[in-house]
């Protein structure tokens, strides 16, 4: 008894998020502020907020995420501190408090060399890529006058760019020097503005601010604030370098050549080159696979079983009338999942339903199984419904109660009726988990997200997520089968038993 109370008391306590760890909210892709170096966050952002934590006696986490969602993240209690180098403006501070500056700078243009950049005129009515809700945004679409290009990173942007779908981004000068870097054919501006980053705390945290205020305050007299900027900007440099797969590179006369030896090259960027921490890139894939199935997998349980109970209630309820209550309750489930699109309920359990948990595996596997079940619930019920009635009315006359008859008699040919639209629900099931990058949780598609965003090359990592699901899906396909043909040609339909 004492063992459940207190297994609930830390469950609890946990679940209330007080057990003594400051949460940063930031946003990863803008070096040499913050930026992943294989799965971890570091950065100047990041050791601000870890000497704040430290201050406070508290354990320190940073949490990854759009930029657009960090200041709410703080707002909603998501988390205690927001630190994604954020420019202090009058709109942010209506919501949130500022603390000290810790650094001055301001916003560039990226442009081709083949077409220089010469004045700000010359981008009215241009195609300009932003990251969506900083002040770059806000420039292009308040002193332009103009929508911007929004895309979820910086280097998302300039990639596009690259691409040739947008003729010139805006950024903030670091994260655009890391942009250019390398990339020969693109050159910097001058400064667009003027613009000082902070700290972001919730309003009224007075506490916590003053904390903030007085590490930025040491940091900066203390000179590490100097040292963390002077590292992280090499340590950020030297991950945007390209390797090369072999020395020899082969300046050869033939293009097909020239090609398979930039396959190599891309593919040696892509997958083998270390992230930073020492493992190679490809390791986003592998790590995101296995997110991936974990979500699906359980996802795909848990809406079998509510899938089960809520058909056997609605189809109980319409045949004989039993259940009102529970039926009604079912309906009103149905209606709710079914009427809204999957990555809102995402959202919504992420940021208001289950907010203090931090297990974002568990947070994507609720909301995907409450999602999954409703539809395979009706899948189900229908099964239900083609069985003919008087196998019930045989069940009973047989002595059966209606539950064993239902377990044992009835769902098993309804399930075996229904078994390829099920299977087609956990497909759509496993390929909808890729939306779980909107919680920052790195799947398979955010792990191939990823290794685009720090390599610049969209072919290999997008190609290859693509033909992983492919591979996935083309398996359970084929396990499927090999189960339906099983329950065909077993004794798994008491019809064909019985005849
Ligand atoms: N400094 C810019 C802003 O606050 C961009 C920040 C960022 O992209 N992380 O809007």
């Amino acid at each position: 008894m004492k063992k459940a109370a207190f297994a609930l008391c830390s469950v609890l306590l946990a679940l209330s998020g007080i057990a003594g760890t400051l949460t940063m909210a930031t946003e990863a892709t803008f070096p040499p502020y913050e930026f992943l170096c294989g799965q971890e966050i570091v950065g100047i952002d990041v050791e601000i907020c870890r000497a704040v934590a430290r201050k406070l006696g508290k354990a320190f986490r940073a949490e990854n995420m759009d930029f657009d969602s960090v200041i709410p993240a703080v707002i909603s209690g998501k988390a205690d501190i927001a630190a994604s180098g954020i420019t202090i403006t009058e709109d942010r501070r209506k919501n949130v408090d500022f603390s000290i500056p810790y650094v001055t700078t301001g916003i560039v243009v990226i442009y081709r060399k083949a077409d220089p950049y010469k004045n700000a005129d010359q981008l009215k009515g241009k195609k300009i890529g932003v990251q969506s809700g900083t002040t770059s945004d806000a420039y292009v679409l308040e002193t332009l006058k103009q929508e911007p290009e929004r895309f979820k990173s910086t280097p998302e942007a300039c990639a596009a760019m690259l691409a040739g779908r947008c003729e010139f981004v805006i950024a903030d000068i670091d994260p655009a020097k890391n942009c250019v870097q390398g990339e020969t054919s693109l050159a910097l501006s001058g400064f667009l503005s003027s613009e000082s980053y902070a700290v972001a705390v919730a309003k009224g945290r007075q506490d916590l601010l003053a904390a903030v205020n007085d590490t930025i305050a040491a940091v900066k007299a203390d000179g590490r604030l100097a040292k963390w900027i002077a590292d992280y900007t090499a340590e950020s440099g030297r991950l945007k370098e390209k390797g090369s797969a072999s020395a020899a590179s082969v300046q050869s006369p033939s293009w097909l050549a020239t090609a398979w030896q930039s396959l190599r090259d891309d593919f040696y960027l892509c997958f083998l080159k270390p992230a930073g921490d020492g493992t190679p890139r490809g390791m986003y894939l592998v790590r995101g696979l296995g997110v991936t199935l974990h979500v699906a997998l359980a996802a795909i349980l848990l809406g079998l079983f509510i899938g089960f109970i809520v058909a056997v209630v609605r189809a109980s309820h319409d045949k004989y009338g039993y259940f009102p209550f529970l039926s009604t309750v079912s309906k009103i489930y149905l209606t709710i999942i079914r009427g809204t699109p999957m990555v809102v309920q995402l959202l919504i359990t992420y940021y208001i339903i289950l907010r203090t948990v931090d297990s974002k595996v568990l947070i994507a596997i609720l909301a995907f199984g409450i999602n999954s079940g409703a539809y395979q619930a009706e899948i189900l019920r229908a099964g239900i419904l083609s069985i003919d009635p008087g196998q019930m009315e045989a069940g009973r006359a047989l002595g059966l109660s209606y539950w064993r008859t239902m377990l044992k008699i009835i769902l098993p040919q309804a399930v075996r009726n229904v078994l390829p639209a099920l299977g087609n629900e956990f497909i759509v099931l496993m390929k909808d988990t890729s939306i779980v990058g909107y919680i920052a949780l790195i799947d398979l598609a955010k792990g191939g997200d990823i290794i685009r965003s720090q390599t610049y090359s969209v072919y290999l990592p997008y190609l290859t997520v693509a033909a992983i699901y492919l591979v996935l899906v083309m398996t359970f396909t084929w396990l499927l089968g090999k189960l339906e043909r099983h329950l065909r040609n077993t004794g798994a339909d008491p019809v064909r038993n019985d005849s």
